[in-house]
């Protein structure tokens, strides 16, 4: 029988050397354009939530916001994008950090998130952390009470999942690859 993790792998395509060499670039526009691939995604992240008020989805540019989109429909929550620095057109908040292939900044708006108010973070892949620990400071310091960080895809040898749990955040992800 074919599991839902399985069906979710073989939506996925694989890119080596991409965006440079070394790095096998897991690429969900396959999953995306995949109607039960996609749904089946979707239901998956936000099926441990069914039934428990979430106030907001925080999705991390850009394809966290596609993810972030339709689990914030499902789950009736409002929607918070956190963007690469100067996208946002209001006051920001704004955190540097560290990337599988890189450095940058993000930011997201002052007032998009409430104290106490109960959010889920998501993004398609968890590799270093970097990027998910990043969101997780600038949520936590608007006050947001961050209920679980959620991906499509972890890559376990990259120590990310284990970052965000010593940061105290409960992680959900659906398909491990092992490398990076
Ligand atoms: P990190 O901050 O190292 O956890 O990297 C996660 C971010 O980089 C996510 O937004 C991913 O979309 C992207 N990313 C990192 N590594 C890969 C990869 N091997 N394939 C696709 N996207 C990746």
């Amino acid at each position: 029988m074919t599991t839902v993790t399985d069906s979710l792998r073989a939506a996925i395509r694989t890119i080596p050397d991409y965006p440079k060499p070394g790095i096998l670039f897991r690429d969900i526009t396959t999953l995306l354009g995949n109607p039960q691939a996609y749904r089946r995604a979707i239901d998956e992240l936000v099926h441990p939530y069914a039934g428990t008020k979430i106030d907001k989805i925080a999705g991390i540019e850009a394809r966290g916001f596609i993810l972030g989109g339709a689990m914030a429909h499902q789950l009736s929550a409002g929607f918070i994008p956190i963007r690469k620095k100067g996208k946002l057109p209001h006051e920001t908040v704004r955190i540097a950090y560290s990337l599988e292939y890189g450095l940058d900044e993000m930011e997201m708006h002052k007032d998009a998130v409430q104290p106490g108010e109960k959010v889920i973070l998501v993004d398609d892949l968890i590799a270093t952390g970097g990027t998910a620990e990043g969101a997780t400071k600038l949520l936590r310091q608007m006050g947001a009470d961050i209920v679980a960080a959620c991906f499509v895809i972890d890559l376990p040898d990259l120590g990310g999942r284990k970052k965000l749990e010593a940061l105290g955040v409960t992680v959900r992800t659906l398909i491990e690859y092992e490398g990076h």
